[in-house]
């Protein structure tokens, strides 16, 4: 699809909306949704990031001594990326890295409705099944379980043990999964999703990189990092997967256009 020029400029101030994004890995959130998380979050937008991993099976190791020390290392640089990016409720799970295909759907859907009941977000972002432009298993499973978490946080039939006072079934209105222009040459085949949201991101290209880098451990990845992102670094392209709004899909340039707020 074609992305026409902006014609819906994003709308501010978008205070009392929230945008949720679920990840693998920490600097997922930072490499793939991070000028479009700051650029809500500037917008006055509430937001969190659910990484399922604490991302302890890395090759770049930062000198941890054992899968232990480099998650309780990777916590940290999560933290700290997520307070660049301005992330209103940043949430890291404990699942094993490299083996999100081996855990039990119904136990991670489980932990990401919760964590969408509690959050309520309007918008959900995460990666497709093609795992993104690195093509991680880790990533299409995230996007996987997100999706119907996504489905199954609205049902009354569905986790109903959860609802007590405060969390009860809640509808969030549209889902995302990340997409790119691009593939990463000589890797194995990615199939991507359609761009049909573009969100520009220009003015929060420098921070995003910054955020990236507040993963040290990961400092070996900078260079292909940097080289992938800097000359695409206006926008952060979406495929738009559902919605309850419905009806055929056009080129949109806001995540938010048509969400009502609750
Ligand atoms: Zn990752």
């Amino acid at each position: 699809m074609q992305l026409t020029a902006p014609d819906q400029p994003i709308r501010y101030n978008l205070g009392m909306l929230r945008l949720m994004c679920v990840t693998a890995h920490p600097d997922d959130e930072a490499g793939g949704f991070g000028g479009t998380l700051l650029k809500y979050r500037s917008a006055g937008v509430e937001t969190s990031v659910v990484c399922l991993t604490p991302g302890q099976a890395a090759t770049h190791r930062g000198g941890a001594k054992s899968d232990y020390e480099l998650a309780e290392m990777r916590k940290k640089e999560f933290a700290a990326a997520c307070q660049i990016l301005k992330v209103s409720r940043p949430v890291i799970l404990d699942y094993p890295d490299g083996q999100l295909y081996l855990q039990n759907v119904n136990r991670v859907v489980y932990a990401l409705a919760l964590e969408i009941r509690k959050f309520r977000p309007h918008v959900l972002m995460t990666f497709g099944a093609d795992g993104g432009v690195t093509g991680h298993p880790d990533h299409g499973m995230a996007g996987v379980f997100a999706s119907l978490a996504f489905q199954w946080a609205g049902r009354n039939n569905r986790y109903a043990d959860q609802f007590n006072g405060d969390i009860k079934p809640y509808r969030t209105q549209k889902l995302y999964y990340g997409t790119a222009d691009f593939v990463i040459p000589g890797r194995q085949p990615i199939t991507l999703a359609p761009q049909t949201t573009a969100i520009e991101m220009k003015e929060h290209f420098e921070t995003k990189v910054a955020a990236f880098k507040a993963h040290t451990s990961q400092a070996p990845l900078f260079p292909l990092f940097e080289e992938n992102v800097r000359n695409r670094s206006e926008r952060e392209l979406f495929h738009l997967v559902a919605s309850v709004q419905g009806g055929p899909v056009r080129p949109e340039t806001d995540l938010f256009e048509g969400v009502e707020e609750d």
